[in-house]
């Protein structure tokens, strides 16, 4: 079986994500989707939101699992009894710490690789932080998130939203 788990925030989840995860879920038997759940960050989404949001975003890609975790990604990918972790690199600015954190898995577990997808060129743009920031200031989300994330961002700033119509 080959596994592989794509950790990260997904504060929320955004179409760049996902496009990831169906690009990589062709790629594998199984792709474990880790929310990583960080006591020092103070995310927008709790991580049970974040799981309940991507299994509905991901319901109709059968072999996709999500799950919350702590800790160090690479702990977390020998757990899932996985041989890869995924990442996603959007621009010269994800590289430098991206293979930063590459290398520093291989030497924590070398039996594991980290793969890395290209965005697609549609959503290089795209990032969490914007689009919290945008739904902050009740602008339209709706091209960069689906539709579960767009309503729950609603119901969040739903005052800043409404405001603005
Ligand atoms: P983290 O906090 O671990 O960076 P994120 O949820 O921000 O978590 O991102 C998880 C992974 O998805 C990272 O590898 C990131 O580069 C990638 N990613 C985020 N947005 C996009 C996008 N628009 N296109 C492709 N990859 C993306």
């Amino acid at each position: 079986m080959r596994i592989a788990v794509y950790p990260g925030s997904f504060d929320p989840v955004t179409f760049g994500h996902l496009d990831v995860i169906r690009r990589s879920a062709r790629l594998v038997d199984e792709l474990v989707v880790g929310v990583l759940h960080n006591s020092a960050k103070t995310p927008l989404f709790s991580a049970e939101e974040r799981v309940n949001i991507l299994e509905e975003v991901t319901k109709d890609i059968p072999n996709v699992r999500i799950e919350s975790f702590s800790g160090l990604s690479v702990e977390f990918a020998r757990k899932c009894g996985a041989q890869f972790i995924v990442r996603g690199l959007r621009a010269i600015t994800d590289f430098d710490y991206e293979l930063q954190m590459a290398q520093t898995n291989s030497v924590l577990n070398p039996d594991i690789d980290t793969i890395f997808l290209t965005t697609s060129l549609q959503y290089a743009y795209l990032s969490s932080s914007t689009v919290k920031e945008l739904a902050a200031y009740g602008g339209d989300v709706s091209k960069s998130v689906p539709p579960a994330v767009v309503d729950r961002l609603y119901s969040r700033f739903g005052k800043a939203m409404n405001n603005e119509k």
